[in-house]
């Protein structure tokens, strides 16, 4: 092994936030292309953890650049897997293996608790005032990356709305004028 490729597997362990920083200048990736910006806000899922569920967010913030930018800032405490832009720019910002910080205190139709701990969080740039659409561009994408998620994590069977996990119920609206219907095709079961 030559000191290069023992140099590469060492970064491999030892990769902090700094490896993968907000690219300057910021340009969005562009339709189904994926940039990583790693979040420093995460922490390990339970060792026993089945990912099974997504839940669904809209951002608020209105750019791709915008809400990178918040989750790639320690302070806010908050981050998800992926951001997908209005153009279907894909940003990921977490490993699916990690705990993203994006459901909050959280329970879902099944009774449990935390779903943090073993679900995937994809969210989707809208201002989630109920009247900014989400284009064909984006939701294709998102159909795109959920298929993708399931061949990588057999076990995925839910997609819920943070909405209807977020608790106490109507702490959170996201994502408010989604068209579930985009996803009826999937084969999975849709809570919202
Ligand atoms: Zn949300």
């Amino acid at each position: 092994m030559t000191f290069a490729a023992l140099g590469l597997v060492m970064s491999l362990f030892l990769q902090t936030p700094q490896d993968f920083p907000m690219p300057a200048p910021w340009a969005d990736p562009g339709f189904a292309k994926l940039i990583w910006v790693q979040s420093p806000n995460y922490n390990r899922r339970p060792d026993n953890a089945v990912i099974d569920t997504i839940v669904l967010h809209s951002t608020v913030i209105p750019t791709l650049k915008a809400t990178t930018e918040a989750f790639y800032n320690t302070k806010s405490e908050v981050s998800s897997h992926f951001t997908i832009g209005k153009d279907g720019s894909i940003v990921q910002n977490v490993s699916t293996f990690k705990r993203a910080w994006h459901a909050g205190v959280s329970k879902d139709s099944l009774g449990r608790e935390n779903l943090n701990n073993f679900s995937i969080g994809i969210e989707l740039v809208n201002l989630n005032d109920g009247k900014d659409p989400y284009p064909a561009t984006q939701i294709q994408v998102l159909r795109f990356l959920i298929l993708t998620l399931k061949r990588r994590f057999p076990a995925l069977h839910y997609i819920v709305s943070h909405e209807y996990i977020a608790v106490p119920h109507g702490r959170k609206s996201d994502p408010k004028g989604f068209p579930w219907q985009t996803l009826d095709d999937l084969g999975f079961e849709l809570v919202h």
